[in-house]
């Protein structure tokens, strides 16, 4: 099984992929991580990311794609779920050039619940850990519970960014999504509530899976 999935930052993607990966055992791939790994790990595919992301520049299609590529090779015939691929039209191409996907998970979270949670999301500068103020409240005021540091907001989590990266997502989501309409089914699953328990939300997913055929 071939799987995509979208769905705009805050959206829970990472959580949603790896609990699929046990029920399904479906291989999270995210680009995401695959370029902050080979960044950490010095490869040369990692200091051609590096000088980009330096630039603050968007890393360029055909590196994303050779990126992409050489990861579906190393995995071979194993299913996957593809998180942050493609971002353009190109890549969607290139990517129909080198499997075919089953069926794309399209997650629909309505903005102000992406700013509710994102802003109330702070993490532990030293030991990494992250915490949310209303549904994963550190111990004792904003303070780290394994380490005692004075949690802090990501830059990227003030809501003024957040909207900036919401926009963002829709513009560059909705080209791929309107190139595979039509060739590849589109599942919708809907998450309204701040609180949302991700497992529902996968429950939801394997229902429709298994309505589409690709799942017994
Ligand atoms: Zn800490």
């Amino acid at each position: 099984m071939k799987l995509l999935i979208f769905g705009p930052p805050g959206s829970g993607k990472g959580t949603y992929a790896n609990l699929m990966r046990k029920k399904l055992n479906v291989i999270p791939l995210s680009t995401g991580d695959i370029f902050r790994e080979a960044v950490k790990n010095k490869t040369e595919l990692g200091e051609k990311v590096a000088e980009f992301l330096r630039k603050g520049e968007l890393v360029p299609d055909d590196l994303v794609i050779e990126v992409v590529k050489s990861e579906l090779e190393k995995i071979g015939d194993s299913s996957f779920i593809l998180d942050g691929y493609p971002r353009t039209v190109r890549q969607a191409e290139a990517l129909e050039d080198m499997t075919a996907i089953d069926a794309i998970i399209q997650l629909i979270v309505p903005n102000k619940i992406i700013i509710e949670r994102l802003s109330n999301r702070r993490i532990c500068p030293k030991c990494g850990a992250i915490y949310n103020l209303k549904t994963l409240k550190p111990k004792c005021d904003e303070k780290c519970d394994r380490c005692g540091t004075h949690l802090i907001q990501r830059e990227d989590d003030k809501p003024e960014v957040i909207q900036n990266r919401l926009e963002r997502y829709r513009e560059q989501t909705r080209p791929i999504l309107k190139y595979f309409k039509g060739k590849v089914p589109i599942i919708k699953v809907a998450s309204r509530k701040v609180d949302q328990d991700p497992k529902v939300v996968v429950d939801r997913i394997i229902q429709k899976l298994r309505d589409l055929g690709l799942i017994g």
